[in-house]
């Protein structure tokens, strides 16, 4: 995975390694989470399988589980054209290593025991087919996510969590409340995801994809969800907020919501679900 972030260039850490982000310590020798390097396809591919994995329990944490609505990918490092994903009518609190799917972007099942969300291969097909370079992509039916997409509004720059926002989430009319189980639909959603990191689809549900990690998508959905949640707080109580200006949600953008943070945040929940759900690894 290909770590970015502009900012001011930082001195490497004591053990030499290249430092992108103000978080990461210059003592080498302290505890921090490092973005891994791979030997082969084979451990690339059980890593992605196990975030991927892990990134559906966060869901399930999060009470993101809507019956089988709900879909995670992630593509295989090997055979970038196949995708892994949950499968359809598993809880995402049942997600394991042994039930994940390989599906093609025919929606054709290559691995796995067990049938694919088909309005979800079509979203997500579609994406990955329009923009190669985007790896991972979450989407599910969350409560406040749906309530605040039926506005058909775009995030105000309400705080410094959802200036990861700025910019870079797209509010989709098209198709609105319409199952995306055609192909037109999906690509339509695809066209406008574009270089976003997030869209909001009227009248559906939330999407986020990544270009570096399902760590990445999976974290800043949980972050969209949150940052819909606190907006309509907001806009229940009738108070007039404060909006954090361009420059200054720019910078925060920039330095506290890139993909590294995203997967930088991801691994405190990576961790707590590896060390409470140690059957996700079956
Ligand atoms: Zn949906």
């Amino acid at each position: 995975m290909k770590d970015t972030a502009d900012g001011p260039v930082l001195a490497p850490d004591s053990a030499g390694r290249e430092r992108i982000s103000i978080y990461q310590p210059e003592d080498a020798s302290l505890i921090f989470p490092q973005t891994p390097e791979f030997e082969s396809h084979e451990e690339e591919r059980t890593y992605r399988k196990q975030h991927l994995v892990a990134a559906c329990r966060a869901f399930d944490l999060h009470g993101f589980d809507y019956g089988f609505a709900g879909h995670l990918t992630i593509r295989d490092p090997e055979r970038p054209e196949l995708y892994w994903t949950n499968p359809m009518c598993v809880h995402f609190s049942q997600v394991k290593m042994s039930n994940l799917v390989l599906a093609d972007h025919q929606g054709n099942v290559v691995e796995g025991r067990h049938a694919l969300n088909r309005a979800g291969f079509v979203l997500h097909g579609a994406v990955h087919e329009e923009y190669p370079d985007v790896i991972a992509m979450c989407h599910a039916h969350t409560v406040y996510g749906t309530a605040w997409c039926s506005t058909g509004r775009p995030l105000d720059m309400i705080s410094q969590d959802a200036a990861a926002f700025y910019k870079s989430h797209a509010v989709i009319g098209a198709s609105a409340g319409q199952v995306a189980v055609e192909k037109e639909s999906g690509m339509s959603v695809a066209k406008q995801i574009g270089m976003n990191r997030a869209a909001l689809h009227q009248n559906h549900g939330l999407l986020t994809s990544s270009r570096h990690s399902i760590d990445d998508a999976a974290f800043w959905f949980i972050a969209l969800e949150r940052a819909c949640q606190q907006q309509l707080i907001i806009e229940q109580s009738g108070i007039k907020p404060q909006l954090l200006d361009d420059k200054t949600a720019a910078y925060s953008r920039e330095h506290v919501g890139s993909d590294y943070i995203g997967w930088l945040h991801f691994q405190t929940l990576y961790d707590h679900i590896a060390a409470t759900q140690p059957d996700m690894f079956e």
